[in-house]
């Protein structure tokens, strides 16, 4: 009996000595990752505190810090805070900044292949482009491409479909817009080109300038949202639709691929569901934001809001069609990236006619 219950007890011992020794571990290893704390800099392309666009890095960052329980603090800095808006690529891609927050067409100087991932024109809406990207296989190839220069790119957000943007004069035919001066980048910005305009690419927060004092004839920037507070309306009187050029703009997270290599996994996956939230409230915002906007400057300032003549978009989607075609040619990856994007947007179109603009037609 005394001799049965020593076997017990030894072996009850030896589980209990078993089961701490792998606890101790367990807990140590996590320990080591729990106390170790990293802190980001994150550069953005926007005005700090930009209402949608600069807001997206800014509540990344506070989920981020919530959900580490301050493990993984991110402090973002806004345009010319740390580095100027059109640097953030390079900033991050050396690793001079842990990760940045703008958009991928303003990088074509680096590849054409990026200017996909921003905004086609008559492409993909935010919907489709959020469909493309993270079941379509487009994510994919946006890393791939980053991958040269050591980055991890997510999806940052997407504005919706945009507006054409502020014009100084009436757009009544094709014939406006040769020696049109505007800023508009991307392909958008040689679909103008080929028109006769001439585009081009400035930071948001030099637009209001550029156009009050006559050094652009137009711009486009967002939406009612975004440029009410940029004051666009005061430097131009016409404001057209629809934004043809950017149906669902896709903004973007990039991440400098050792400073992620260096985070444990957890950490790795919080950064990744926090920019996949993030993708998503900032559309949640123009959605509910831009109305308010619309109203105000229509009702209080006098926009005079205007829809681009059917000859005007006739010509413009087939500027695009030939710019794309020619981009393509020039470039492998763009070539790959767009037919991706392509072959998504074909299978795409059926449906959405038959459900998103088959219902609002009908509740219209
Ligand atoms: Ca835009």
């Amino acid at each position: 009996m005394l001799k049965k219950m020593g076997a017990v007890g030894l072996s009850l011992a030896i589980v209990f000595m078993l089961g701490c020794g792998k606890d101790e571990a367990a807990t140590s290893s996590s320990a080591v990752e729990v106390q170790q704390k990293f802190t980001w800099r994150l550069v953005t392309t926007w005005p700090k505190n930009f209402p949608g666009l600069g807001s997206a890095p800014e509540n990344f960052a506070k989920a981020v810090t919530e959900m580490s329980a301050g493990r993984l603090t991110v402090k973002v800095y806004g345009a010319n805070e740390l580095v100027p808006a059109m640097e953030v690529f390079d900033t991050v891609a050396r690793g001079a900044a842990e990760m940045g927050h703008g958009a991928a067409y303003y990088w074509k100087g680096k590849s054409p292949a990026s200017q996909f991932f921003t905004a086609v024109p008559f492409g993909l809406n935010a919907q489709e482009m959020n469909g493309w990207l993270h079941y379509g296989g487009g994510l994919d190839l946006w890393r791939d491409l980053y991958s040269d220069f050591n980055l991890i790119p997510f999806a940052g957000g997407s504005t919706g479909v945009q507006m054409a943007g502020w014009f100084n004069k009436e757009i009544n035919s094709v014939a406006d817009l040769k020696g049109l001066k505007m800023r508009i980048p991307g392909l958008a910005g040689e679909v103008l080109q080929r028109l006769g305009g001439i585009p081009v690419t400035l930071p948001g927060g030099e637009l209001f300038t550029a156009l009050q004092t006559g050094s652009i004839d137009a711009t486009e920037w967002v939406g009612p949202y975004n440029d009410l507070t940029f004051g666009l309306h005061k430097a131009a009187k016409y404001y057209y639709y629809p934004g043809w050029h950017e149906p669902g703009a896709m903004l973007e997270f990039i991440v400098n691929k050792d400073a992620w290599n260096s985070l444990p996994k957890d950490l790795q996956a919080i950064v990744s569901y926090a920019t996949r939230a993030m993708n998503q409230d900032m559309l949640d915002e123009y959605t509910a934001r831009n109305n308010a906007a619309l109203k105000e400057l229509v009702e209080t300032h006098g926009v005079q809001v205007k829809q681009l003549p059917e000859e005007v978009l006739v010509a413009l989607k087939q500027a695009s069609d030939e710019v794309i075609a020619e981009v393509i040619a020039k470039d492998d990856n763009a070539k790959t990236v767009y037919e991706s994007f392509k072959a998504f947007r074909d299978d795409v179109m059926p449906y959405t006619a038959i459900s998103e603009k088959a219902f609002i037609d009908a509740r219209e």
